[in-house]
């Protein structure tokens, strides 16, 4: 099986000297005249999906209440992730990477996800923590911090949430201060997504001690190794579901980050940080689930984070659709699981059988990456703002 999967990585690898993937990142005008808007999934994309979903079936499932169970780090499971090309896909090739698209690499988060949402949320929070590199680092962090994760299968975390800042981004109070050619960062993190198993984070932080700043110009991105003196790793909590994604507060003390980790430059930060929502918002499409009276609810959804993926891919500005699909997913993954749990009445209820699990890990898509009235929010503004022009 190992080396089917090998052979599959294989594939994965060399599919991306291709140009299919570039079929997702043209611009709409770049596009062969009359190839329009297709559903047709190219060949590769195909084998894509096809690779990722036989290793949800053959790998994830057969362990997913397992680890559920026991609330164990997936560390097996991550690592064949990692051979087979099923992780960091958004890291350019440049640094040894696949460079996928959004499209693309949401062809195999939603397989990930139908093998077990926990699984695959701490193999996403990597292409989360990574997306503030990609869209803002120079070369020299690109090739440090990315390429170190196509080499061996290491994670990282993106660190912006705080014990009171979590929807309103713009309260957070951690501090960097600049002394010579460092930051001195001091504050608290909460609800990190492999906070005790990441390599390196990406930090916002305040770097503005002026409360009157604008949220523009107030926070700056940094890169920071994990084991820089100061930084110490809360305990995992214990979470309603997706219990093997490893969650934690981090507290950072006089932790010193060369002047060489800030992304782009002081001031820059929250445009990085939220500018990453874009692209990894849309793969938050939830659980396939197969009764029929709730495939037109999986459809619409599954076409929303399409649609949003093909947005971004094609170059075009996606927070609007990026927050329907991460809204409307998350909502109808809570529906269905819910509905799920329902269809087997109480047996749904208990934890023999496996629907009070999606129930469960569901309800996270609905809180992180921006909450269910966070999204509608901004969808309200960007609705509003087509009219205003
Ligand atoms: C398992 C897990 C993993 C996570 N992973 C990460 C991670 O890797 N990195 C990271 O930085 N963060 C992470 N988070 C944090 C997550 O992004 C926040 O929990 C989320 O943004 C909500 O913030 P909060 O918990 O402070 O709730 P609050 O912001 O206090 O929200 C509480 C309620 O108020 C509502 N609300 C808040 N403001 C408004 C408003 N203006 N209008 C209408 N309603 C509003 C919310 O929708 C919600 O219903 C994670 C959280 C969890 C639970």
């Amino acid at each position: 099986m190992i080396a089917l999967f090998r052979r599959s990585c294989g594939v994965l690898r060399s599919l991306s000297r291709f140009d299919w993937r570039s079929q997702h990142t043209k611009t709409a005008l770049q596009r062969e005249p009359g190839s329009g808007f297709s559903f047709e999934f190219t060949e590769q994309q195909k084998e894509i999906q096809a690779t990722a979903r036989k290793f949800a079936r053959e790998e994830i499932i057969p362990v997913a209440a397992e680890y559920d169970k026991t609330g164990e780090y997936p560390v097996p499971l991550i690592k064949k992730a990692w051979e087979l090309g099923l992780m960091n896909t958004h890291i350019p090739e440049s640094c040894g990477g696949l460079g996928l698209g959004t499209f693309d690499s949401c062809l195999i988060t939603e397989e990930l996800a139908y093998g077990c949402t926990g699984v695959q949320t701490a193999i996403e929070a990597n292409s989360l923590g990574q997306m503030p590199v990609i869209i803002a680092g120079n070369d020299q962090q690109q090739k440090k911090y990315l390429g170190r994760m196509t080499e061996e299968p290491l994670m990282c975390a993106y660190c912006v949430t705080e014990p009171v800042a979590g929807s309103d981004v713009a309260g957070i109070k951690t501090k960097a201060e600049k002394k010579g050619d460092e930051y001195i960062i001091n504050g608290q993190k909460m609800w990190i997504t492999n906070g005790g198993k990441a390599n390196w984070y990406f930090l916002l932080a305040r770097s503005d001690p002026d409360p009157k700043a604008p949220a523009g110009k107030a926070f700056t991105g940094f890169i920071v190794e994990a084991d820089t003196p100061g930084i110490q790793i809360g305990r995992k909590e214990l979470n309603m579901g997706q219990r093997c994604s490893d969650t934690r507060g981090i507290v950072f003390e006089d932790v010193r980050v060369p002047k060489e980790n800030v992304l782009i430059g002081e001031g820059a930060g929250f445009k990085i940080a939220m500018g990453a929502f874009d692209k990894t918002r849309p793969p938050h499409q939830g659980i396939s689930f197969l009764l029929a009276e709730m495939a037109m609810k999986v459809e619409l959804a599954r076409l929303s984070y399409q649609r949003a993926a093909w947005e971004v891919d094609s170059g075009h500005r996606n927070t609007y659709y990026a927050s329907i699909a991460k809204a409307y997913a998350g909502d109808i993954a809570n529906q269905l699981a819910s509905d799920a749990v329902q269809v087997f009445g109480g047996n749904g209820f208990n934890t023999e059988y496996p629907v009070e699990k999606l129930m469960r890990d569901a309800k996270i898509y609905q809180i992180y990456e921006g909450t269910a009235q966070i999204q509608r929010l901004i969808i309200a503004r960007e609705h509003i703002g087509r009219y205003k022009k």
